[in-house]
């Protein structure tokens, strides 16, 4: 599982999160990090992935973590809910910069949060590409539709 701290750029100072991921990251969703707190600049998140992402370092800036504006909940097992967040975070490698869409997902079920083992991780650019894909079908749709 991957692991993740905050680091302030200016101070060059690593901070440990005490936090699960996941509380870490849906932090991170909803407002930026708190300021360091010998120099006051906006610390970073960064995170250690621990699975190969092509070669370099692995250890990535966060740049953004999204979560659906609605999220899907369900009656799982012994009838309690289950809500599924599945995140897009984009991550820039420290080395070159270098972004990628990170999926992770988690199932929450009353305070516990399971995370998905098989999160996608893409090149940004594949990642348009499949998007760009998505919007291009739609438009073709439209278009019939507008045709007929
Ligand atoms: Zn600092």
């Amino acid at each position: 599982m991957a692991t993740q701290y905050y680091f302030c750029s200016q101070c060059q100072k690593k901070y440990p999160t005490h936090q699960k991921l996941f509380d870490t990251l849906y932090e991170f969703s909803k407002a930026a990090p708190e300021d360091c707190l010998a120099c006051g600049v906006v610390r970073e998140l960064h995170i250690t992935l621990d699975f190969p992402l092509g070669a370099g370092d692995t250890d990535f800036k966060v740049v953004s973590a999204f979560l659906p504006d609605k999220l899907e909940s369900w009656l799982g097992e012994e009838e309690e809910e289950v809500t599924l967040y599945p995140f897009l975070v984009v991550l820039q490698r420290a080395g070159d910069r270098k972004q990628f869409c990170w999926m992770p997902y988690w199932h929450v079920t009353g305070k516990e949060a399971k995370y998905g083992q098989h999160a996608v991780c893409l090149d940004h650019r594949q990642f348009e590409s499949l998007i760009g894909q998505i919007w291009g079908k739609a438009r073709d749709q439209e278009e019939e539709f507008e045709l007929v």
